[in-house]
């Protein structure tokens, strides 16, 4: 083995059901449902052991919420009132159980980076999506909160530490931008320059683009500017997509593997551990929603195995789109 760092072999998981919406519901995204079906999805897959579930974490109170958003906002959010007013822009049908479920998703990725810091040696995954487009007063596109800036407000205000968001969501992830003007110190907590990286090109102009961008992590990291590194590898920015057309199954895959060498070999020549976590992000299809699912399992299998130790083959099966015209 070369490795002279190598992190923990399993990946530690932020996972609890009171994550998921339960529920019947008419919700044009599957985000809701999405931290279950995943871990479901695992399980059936056999890679469930690969995973060490922690189910125990403390859920956000309302007053967390208050550090990215109005409190008017906050507030009717959790009332029972809400729904009328910010279903047409969440695209989501607002009730008791989903708001519920959002103290725990946005815990859950704070927990994810919290823990990845106390232990760098352990990748920890936050199987959560539905944040990146909430802005200060609302909620937008499915996200009702901006869960990174409130969990990297949190850890910033603890530790003093800074970190960097590889959003590979087919959208660009707003919420951070919008946030500057809002949130005192955000700037220090995910520094406008690396702190957001988006990737808007297609194909291989695509794939160069993020090498360049991680070249640019690498300096910040290097410098210790940079303290920890959150990947979303959203499923969206894939052409079969619903809402995608950026890269084709293995140019997705590649980005993984981009993003998890990266960070192995950064390590390496660091002589240290670099804090890392993950989230899932986007990823909708109506057709074959198994096929954003085995996306994300490829994204995790390419970090066991670069990062580790594991030596695991997983085929994805993404299946193409069919075009009713
Ligand atoms: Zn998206």
């Amino acid at each position: 083995m070369s490795y002279s760092i190598m992190k923990h072999p399993q990946i530690k998981t932020f996972y609890t059901q009171k994550m998921s919406l339960t529920q019947e519901n008419d919700n044009s995204s599957q985000s809701p449902e999405k931290p279950k079906r995943l871990i479901e999805f695992l399980s059936r897959e056999g890679l469930l052991e690969y995973f060490n579930i922690e189910d125990d974490f403390t859920p956000y109170e309302v007053e967390d919420f208050y550090i990215a958003h109005t409190k008017e906002y906050v507030d009717s959010f959790f009332s029972d009132d809400l729904g009328k007013r910010y279903k047409r822009l969440l695209g989501l049908t607002w009730n008791k159980e989903f708001a519920d479920t959002t103290r725990f998703t946005n815990a859950s990725l704070y927990h994810a980076i919290l823990t990845s810091i106390k232990n760098p040696d352990q990748v920890c995954f936050s199987p959560t999506s539905g944040f990146h487009h909430a802005i200060p007063g609302k909620g937008a596109f499915y996200c009702s909160f901006a869960g990174q800036v409130i969990a990297s407000m949190k850890i910033y205000r603890e530790f003093g530490l800074s970190g960097s968001y590889i959003d590979l969501d087919g959208h660009y992830g707003n919420s951070i931008d919008n946030g500057y003007d809002f949130v005192k110190d955000l700037d220090k907590a995910i520094p406008p320059e690396i702190g957001n990286i988006n990737i808007e090109s297609k194909h291989q102009m695509y794939l160069d683009e993020l090498k360049e961008r991680l070249e640019q992590l690498e300096k910040y990291i290097v410098e210790d500017k940079i303290h920890y590194v959150v990947f979303c590898h959203g499923a969206d920015s894939h052409q079969w997509d619903d809402m995608g057309y950026q890269l084709t199954t293995d140019e997705w895959i590649k980005c993984s593997e981009l993003v998890y060498s990266f960070i192995d070999k950064l390590q390496q020549k660091l002589n240290r551990q670099i804090p890392l976590a993950l989230s899932l992000f986007g990823g909708y299809r109506r057709d074959d929603y198994d096929s954003v699912l085995a996306l994300h399992t490829a994204d995790l299998v390419m970090c066991l195995n670069i990062l580790c130790g594991q030596d695991i083959t997983y085929n994805p099966e993404v299946k193409e789109k069919v075009y009713n015209i």
